[in-house]
């Protein structure tokens, strides 16, 4: 195919570019010419991602487990924990293995998408036409979509944390999990230099993936988790005999720094990089699916995948909460375990998708410390605006 034969550029083949292509089927442009490209050959089995929906998502057949309840356990130790019943929700968990086998074999079967391996150097719009440089060569396409670049250089007035983790896939010689519950938060761990906590995702009565999570501005050296995994085991499960099988370790960017939605009239951005990571949680996956399926039918109705802009006062509440946590006037134990265990489940699920009507959170407020909360919006509004001055004087 000649390099400027292409209608659309897909930089990344992640979950972000590989959902897009997903939705563009879905909405009848499975023809459209696509290059999708990324620097690795092939994506393997190195996450995990889990998430929460109503209804079947289009990877539903891609579920390995899920589970009607979750449960949360607050910082202190005698603390009896919430379970939480999540009807009409439900957890879910896709592993990235599973993930990228079904689409590797899927794209396989669709010839008008060729896929090539390269470093993306630049992805930008030149008037009415899409420009990617891979590995030095210019390739044109009408529309692109870019998951490669994340940025994360500080941004005067917006914060940065990391949410950085590892996790262990155990096998316990005898049954200690119930598959039917999994534990969402639990923070009888040492809260060391930020808010943390274990996941327990168990898939049979043997075996879960058991993973502890810290949100603080650094990431650890990896035997400091091994060892806060050690303690929980131990100390609050009660297990001192496991086989430890897949590793999985990662760091997500958790920022209410602004992310263009597009460079230019032709390059969108997407994934992580596009911004779909929620800023006080880092899930991403869900959001991903459903901004890819937006942009999809974008293009199926207007012809161009260009979203309306909008202001959206959960990146402000976002914003406030990372500036709670970051200056470390909230504890986020305490924050994260009171909303879960005070409020009705789906409710908080729906405000975390940012579905929830303003009622629902003024409810969902009166759990947390509301004048900290507000004070902090106030510095959070200002600082923005002082950004926002700074930039336009400077231009
Ligand atoms: C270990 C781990 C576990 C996670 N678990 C969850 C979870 O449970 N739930 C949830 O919602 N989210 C989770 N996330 C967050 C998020 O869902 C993932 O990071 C997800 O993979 C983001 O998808 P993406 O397509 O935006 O980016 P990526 O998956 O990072 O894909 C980007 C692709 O671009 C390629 N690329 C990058 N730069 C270049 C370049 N210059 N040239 C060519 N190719 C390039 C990369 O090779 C990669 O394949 C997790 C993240 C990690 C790291």
């Amino acid at each position: 195919m000649p390099s400027s034969g292409y209608d659309l550029i897909v930089a990344g083949a992640g979950p972000s570019g590989v959902a897009l292509l997903d939705a563009l089927a879905r909405v009848g442009l499975g023809d459209l010419r696509v290059l999708l490209v990324d620097r690795a050959p092939r994506r393997g089995d190195d996450r995990t991602w889990c998430f929460w929906e109503t209804d079947a998502g289009p990877f539903d057949h891609l579920v390995a487990h899920r589970w009607p309840a979750l449960d949360v356990h607050g910082p202190s130790a005698g603390a009896p924990g919430r379970r939480l019943e999540l009807a009409p929700y439900s957890y879910k968990m896709i592993r990235g293995g599973d993930f990228f086998a079904a689409t590797d074999a899927w794209l396989a079967g669709r010839p008008q998408v060729e896929r090539r391996v390269g470093e993306v150097q630049e992805v930008r719009s030149e008037g009415d036409r899409a420009v990617a440089v891979i590995d030095g060569e210019r390739v044109e396409a009408d529309w692109a979509f870019d998951a490669t670049r994340v940025p994360l250089e500080p941004v005067a007035g917006y914060h940065l944390l990391l949410q950085h983790f590892l996790g262990w896939e155990i096998t316990t010689p005898d049954d200690r999990f119930d598959p039917g519950v999994a534990t969402f938060m639990d923070f009888r761990v040492p809260q060391k230099g930020g808010t943390c906590f274990v996941y327990v995702l168990p898939t049979s009565p043997r075996e879960a993936l058991v993973e502890h999570t810290v949100f603080s501005p650094s990431v650890w050296p990896r035997a400091a988790y091994e060892a806060e995994l050690r303690g929980y085991l131990a100390g609050v499960l009660g297990i001192g005999s496991y086989e430890v099988g897949r590793t999985e370790i990662g760091v997500i960017p958790m920022t209410d720094r602004p992310f263009p939605a597009r460079r230019g009239d032709r390059v969108i951005t997407i994934g992580t990089a596009g911004g779909q990571t929620k800023a006080s949680t880092g899930y991403t996956f869900r959001r991903v699916v459903r901004h890819a399926r937006a942009l999809a039918e974008a293009l199926a109705h207007t012809g161009k995948p260009h979203l309306p802009a909008r202001w959206r006062r959960h990146d402000w509440m976002d914003g406030v909460l990372l500036r709670a946590l970051a200056t470390g006037r909230q504890d986020g134990a305490e924050f994260f375990s009171r909303l879960l265990e005070r409020n009705p489940p789906a409710r908080v699920l729906a405000f975390l998708d940012e579905d929830t009507s303003i009622a629902q959170e003024v409810a969902l407020m009166a759990s947390v410390d509301v004048p900290l909360f507000w004070r902090v919006g106030a510095e959070v509004t200002w600082r923005r605006w002082r950004a926002r001055r700074d930039a336009r004087m400077r231009v």
